[in-house]
């Protein structure tokens, strides 16, 4: 049997059933595709099943508000997913009268999807021949090919496309994508591929060349920058202060305490001479009751170290119109970032 032909009957017998797959309603599946990049099946499986029972229509998420999207987003990551998510549900409610666009380009055009995406929503909900290449994809290809041409360059990725395409199958583009994901996610697995279950293992490249850890190649890697946070966790009385932030930053849209953030690590000593400190405590002394660093917050491009600093303020005490002086009870109504959740549920749950 050929590679599509073993691989379409492997999956036909044996899948995890995953509540997306009992639908071919493209909105489930373009909220499915979204929530799961970067994200483990467990997890995004949790957040499918909130976000449909809370938007059952794509008018419903249209309708829905920035900030309530959001705060269901949230410890979800890449938050530019959920804002991306939102708009162009809105966009689909305005220009196409609610009716999730049934051709390739269109979909491709929607605000947030990529080629990937668009592949996997033509080719699942409308039946198009389009090939859905993705981590999982790219390896079960090397391996089975041995193609070695990097995955992270133009000329590979070119290389892979047209080795998907040709393995696509064309009556059943959508059954043929899942298939080889579901392959690359369960059984040629990155570190210990089931090579011995694998119905691919007659005519595997890899397998017979020894050459299954080598495979795929990537050559760059993303670097790393590192970020200082310093958040001011401030009790005014029964108030706390927050802000959203904005602007191209990461989390933009969340909200968080007020932030200095700094070049390097500095002490807390060091802070309180900082200019942001002395602008935003203009004339007033606070009373610093503590401190806490959280362990170091990893992004695919940032490592954050953050300390949140314990301060107290008399009851009357306003801070610029930059923050938002909220009761301490209700900051778990704001769609926070992780970091922030994460200390948030230490200190008060
Ligand atoms: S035989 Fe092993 S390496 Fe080859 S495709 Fe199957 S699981 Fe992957």
């Amino acid at each position: 049997m050929d590679f599509t032909t073993s691989l379409i009957k492997w999956y036909e017998n044996d899948h995890r059933l995953l509540p997306w797959r009992e639908t071919s309603d493209p909105y489930f599946i373009w909220l499915s595709e979204v929530i799961l990049q970067q994200t483990r099946i467990d997890q995004g499986t949790n957040y499918y099943i909130r976000f449909i029972e809370h938007f059952p229509t794509l008018k419903d998420l249209a309708s829905a508000s920035e900030d309530e999207v959001l705060k269901l987003w949230q410890g979800l990551g890449y938050y530019s997913r959920a804002r991306n998510l939102h708009f162009a549900a809105k966009f689909i409610l305005n220009s196409y009268n609610g009716q999730f666009p049934d051709t390739y380009d269109a979909i491709l055009s929607l605000k947030g999807v990529g080629e990937y995406t668009a592949s996997a929503i033509a080719s699942i909900a409308f039946n198009l021949p389009y090939a859905a290449i993705d981590g999982n994809v790219y390896r079960v290809l090397s391996r089975f090919t041995g193609l070695d041409a990097p995955i992270d360059t133009g000329e590979g990725k070119k290389m892979f496309r047209e080795l998907a395409n040709h393995f696509l199958d064309q009556k059943n583009p959508g059954i043929y994508n899942q298939a080889v994901m579901e392959l690359g996610a369960v059984v040629c697995t990155p570190q210990s591929p089931d090579c011995k279950n694998c119905p691919l293992n007659d005519s595997c490249v890899a397998l017979r060349d020894k050459t299954i850890s080598m495979l795929p190649v990537k050559i760059g890697r993303t670097v790393q920058r590192n970020r200082y946070f310093n958040y001011l966790d401030i009790t005014s009385g029964s108030h706390t202060f927050i802000h959203q932030r904005k602007g191209g930053d990461i989390w933009h849209g969340l909200f968080e305490f007020p932030l200095i953030e700094t070049v390097a690590e500095i002490g807390v000593d060091e802070l309180i001479l900082n200019k942001e400190w002395s602008d935003l405590f203009d004339g007033i002394k606070p009373v610093i009751t503590g401190w806490e660093r959280v362990p170091v917050h990893l992004l695919s491009h940032l490592k954050i170290y953050t300390r949140f600093i314990r301060i107290d303020l008399p009851e009357e005490f306003d801070l610029s119109e930059k923050y938002r002086k909220v009761l301490k009870k209700d900051i778990f109504k704001f769609a926070v970032p992780r970091l922030v959740e994460r200390y948030l549920i230490n200190r008060y749950e």
